[in-house]
């Protein structure tokens, strides 16, 4: 049996497996997609593990993206510009780092008709995501690219680090949403559970975006986000998290098994 799965920590919530079970049925390929939990100081013995049973490939999540990457035998350029790996392939005996979140977000945007080419974006957020987003809204074509966040030197390091965008202040983030054609939630603002929620949702003038901009929220628990629900409240296009999900979960799946993702499949499992 061929083995695939996820390694972080906490796994309770995560939908890949489900999605990436689909996807083996679907394919009629004779694997199974297990979470490795590993604990924040044992990595390096659960990369030995995950070596010695020999998987074919997995996902990385939470905390982990960055920790992982020397402790592989190497990145590509992908995930070397994004500064994160969510996605490791076994080519013979190495073990090599990539990354499917930008490619996720820009497959999700193009099935939602969401125009990239020629964009002027912002983007909100300096973390992982946030990352992901600015390397894929480059590569798919943005005219501009703006990182906005409450911490303005994490959103200098962003831009310095992956050589895309203009850092702005979260707080001034109205100064800028008159000329904005795409505006990308990438916080954890938006989670469930999240105290800010409302008030993260509230503090955006969502109204100074002009009407033809689209709003996508990274977030896809809940799927309406707060500010997906105020955006959408004002007529804009909003897009959630959910199909970056399943796209970076269809991209990686290609790359281990060189099948076709059954994209069909695999959305079915991750929608509740
Ligand atoms: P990180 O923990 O790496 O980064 C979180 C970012 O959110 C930081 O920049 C943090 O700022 C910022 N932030 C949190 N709360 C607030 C707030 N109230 N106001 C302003 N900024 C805030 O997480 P990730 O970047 O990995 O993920 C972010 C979210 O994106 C996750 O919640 C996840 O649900 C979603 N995601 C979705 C994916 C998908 O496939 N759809 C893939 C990956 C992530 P600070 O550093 O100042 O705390």
């Amino acid at each position: 049996m061929r083995v695939f799965g996820i390694l972080g920590y906490p796994l309770s919530h995560t939908r890949s497996p489900a999605m990436h079970q689909a996807a083996l049925k679907a394919t009629g390929i004779d694997g199974a997609y297990m979470k490795f939990e590993v604990r924040e100081g044992d990595l390096v013995q659960g990369m030995q593990e995950l070596r010695e049973l020999g998987v074919e490939g997995f996902n990385v999540t939470l905390p982990f993206k960055e920790a992982i990457i020397p402790l592989l035998d190497g990145v590509d350029d992908t995930a070397r510009a994004i500064g994160a790996v969510n996605t490791v392939v076994r080519v013979g005996s190495d073990y090599l780092g990539t990354n499917t979140d930008a490619v996720g977000l820009t497959m999700s945007l193009i099935e939602e008709n969401v125009r990239l080419s020629g964009t002027t974006a912002i983007v909100i957020g300096a973390g992982g995501a946030a990352r992901a987003a600015t390397v894929g809204l480059s590569f798919g074509g943005a005219f501009e690219v703006k990182v906005a966040a409450r911490r303005f030197a994490q959103a200098r390091s962003l831009c310095r680090d992956t050589k895309i965008g203009l850092p702005i202040d979260l707080a001034y983030i109205g100064e800028h949403f008159q000329d904005c054609t795409l505006l990308v939630q990438a916080t954890s603002a938006t989670l469930h559970g999240s105290d800010e929620a409302q008030s993260f949702a509230d503090a955006l003038p969502l109204d100074m975006l002009p009407d033809h901009c689209a709003v996508v929220d990274l977030v896809y628990e809940p799927e309406w986000t707060t500010v997906r629900l105020a955006a959408a409240a004002m007529g804009l296009k909003t897009v959630g998290g959910l199909g970056m999900l399943l796209h970076q979960g269809a991209a990686a799946f290609e790359r281990w098994t060189g099948e076709t993702a059954p994209v069909e499949a695999m959305r079915a499992a991750i929608t509740r």
